[in-house]
């Protein structure tokens, strides 16, 4: 820790992500969806979760709707991936438990 904060992160609360639009998730980045059961990571176009829900919705709103596709949980937790970021400091709230 250096104890520098870039201006960008000064006012994006990590862990409140959830409350995000999807438009705001868009403006922001990419979006993961990571199983809490078994870990598996699934990227999600934008485009493809904009013809199912309204750009407002919120991520919290979408995760409780996904499927892992590996094994066939619903607990998903949303994470943003940063297009500007770098790292594990492109993710939030955190990087993916397997992402490397
Ligand atoms: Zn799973």
């Amino acid at each position: 820790m250096n104890g520098y904060i870039p201006p960008a992160d000064a006012c994006a609360v990590p862990a409140g992500i959830n409350a995000w639009s999807l438009a705001k998730a868009k403006a922001e980045g990419t979006i993961t969806f990571e199983c809490q059961k078994c870990g598996r990571l699934s990227v999600v176009e934008v485009s493809i979760l904009e013809k199912r829900f309204p750009a407002e919705t919120q991520l919290r709103e979408i995760s409780r709707r996904m499927r892992c596709t590996c094994c066939g949980r619903c607990v998903a937790s949303a994470l943003v991936r940063r297009s500007w970021g770098r790292g594990d400091r492109a993710w939030l709230p955190r990087p993916p438990r397997l992402s490397r």
